[in-house]
């Protein structure tokens, strides 16, 4: 070991297990591509005050949680702690909103970094892939995002987890229903920093995780009962789309999330088998965002799934992705003419697409046929200088241990059909 190890609250993606996180972030990117998203990457910093007003000056991401910091050229930034204020920044940017061709569909995969208290599902680093679709409020864009999450869970072979639904509503209902709130909230026996709280973002209140808390909040108002009925017709539809695809869903009135930019439809994938970190996704629609940033009116909706949850979400469940050996074909060449040969061999495999990798370092025929087979590979390739005498090579099968001699330049044809 080295004297340094991986900062707290992170930790190193490693082979083998590396493999299934690019499988997760894949599953999960694949609906997205085969559904009009264009994929988008955008710095991993930005400024600190897109974060700021983005996503919320009363946000625990933006008050507790960021990584901010000034540069040498006295530039205020933060580390990304989300991806939807910086996509849309980037779409507004770029002026992708004007080519008359909304809504902008866009999917991210990458790291984000908040500074939280490290326990397991909860990181100072972690991975996110998500989807925005900017620029048109439509109740099947809301649906479809919904659907292409559940999709790529069910992909991966998850089932244990449950989508829970609820509107938050706009800018015509959400103020009344804030208002009555507050009313309610300021009644009850909290502590300081909870009726701070109620003054900036009530709302959150309702998300309090703590029984003494959730007590008293028995018979509070509750924004199903204020929504207006602009509000109520988009969410029902919403809800009868998601009924029509086969996707269930439960209602959950209380469901308000971190984020202060969320409008009417808000979601989250909640796994069972995770214990607190429970969330594996979340998302929902963001009708007032742009105009935050200084960009014109464009409703949006978007999720984010972590891809740290997901992968324990799926060891919770027992599985193992299914994924394809990383080499089909292991070569080992005895003596130095035969080095020389089989590299060459090895050059044309992976040329023709074959997964193919080399006994390196000179090792000896049973060091190197450990290495074959610890690399999963399904065939060896053994030469020594009999075999290139008479031009040829062994062709060695690692399950059944059975082996043929194959003509050198008939190498990559045997292969194939061997591995076919
Ligand atoms: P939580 O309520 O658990 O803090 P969140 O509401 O802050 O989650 P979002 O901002 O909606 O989470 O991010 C979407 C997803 O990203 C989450 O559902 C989760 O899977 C993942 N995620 C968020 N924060 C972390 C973290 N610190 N470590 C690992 N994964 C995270
Ligand atoms: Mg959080």
């Amino acid at each position: 070991m080295s004297t340094f190890q991986a900062p707290k609250g992170t930790y190193d993606l490693i082979p083998p297990s590396s493999a299934t996180y690019l499988a997760v972030r894949e599953a999960i990117a694949a609906p997205l591509r085969n559904s009009g998203y264009g994929y988008i990457e955008t710095p991993g910093f930005e400024n600190v005050e897109l974060f700021a007003r983005g996503v919320g000056e009363s946000t625990d991401i933006v008050t507790k949680e960021m990584y901010a910091f000034e540069t040498k050229g006295g530039d205020q930034l933060a580390l990304r702690p989300e991806g939807t204020a910086s996509t849309l920044r980037a779409a507004l940017e770029a002026n992708l909103h004007k080519g008359g061709n909304l809504p902008v569909k866009l999917w991210y995969s990458g790291s984000y970094y908040r500074y939280e208290r490290p326990q397991k599902g909860r990181y100072r680093h972690f991975s996110q892939v998500g989807a925005e679709a900017i620029g048109v409020e439509d109740p099947a864009l809301d649906a479809e995002l919904i659907i292409l999450a559940n999709q790529s869970y069910r992909s991966l072979g998850l089932s244990d987890f449950r989508i829970l639904l609820n509107s938050l509503g706009d800018k015509e209902c959400r103020p009344v229903y804030r208002a009555a709130l507050q009313d309610f909230l300021r009644g009850l026996e909290l502590d300081e920093e909870t009726r701070r709280r109620i003054e900036i973002n009530p709302l959150r209140v309702l998300d309090d995780k703590r029984e003494s808390v959730q007590e008293q909040l028995i018979g509070a108002p509750m924004l199903r009962d204020y929504l207006c009925e602009a509000c109520k017709t988009y969410h029902e539809q919403v809800r009868e789309l998601l009924t029509a695809a086969g996707v269930a869903f439960e209602d959950d009135p209380k469901l308000v999330r971190g984020l202060d930019y969320y409008t009417r439809t808000t979601f989250e994938f909640v796994h069972d088998g995770l214990g607190s970190q429970s969330a594996v996704g979340g998302g929902g629609r963001y009708d007032g965002l742009s105009e935050m940033i200084g960009g014109p009116a464009l409703p949006s909706v978007g999720w984010a799934l972590g891809v740290d949850r997901t992968v324990l979400a799926l060891e919770a469940e027992g599985i193992t992705l299914d994924l394809p050996a990383a080499t089909s074909v292991y070569a080992v060449p005895l003596g130095e003419e035969a080095r020389r040969v089989l590299f060459g061999k090895v050059t044309e495999l992976r040329l023709a697409g074959v997964a193919t990798d080399f006994a390196y370092g000179g090792k000896g025929l049973k060091n190197a046929m450990k290495s074959a087979n610890r690399s999963g590979a399904r065939l060896a390739l053994v030469a020594g200088e009999r075999d290139l005498a008479e031009g040829l090579v062994q062709l060695k099968d690692l399950q059944s241990g059975e082996q043929t001699a194959v003509a050198l330049d008939a190498v990559v044809d045997e292969v194939r059909r061997a591995l076919a």
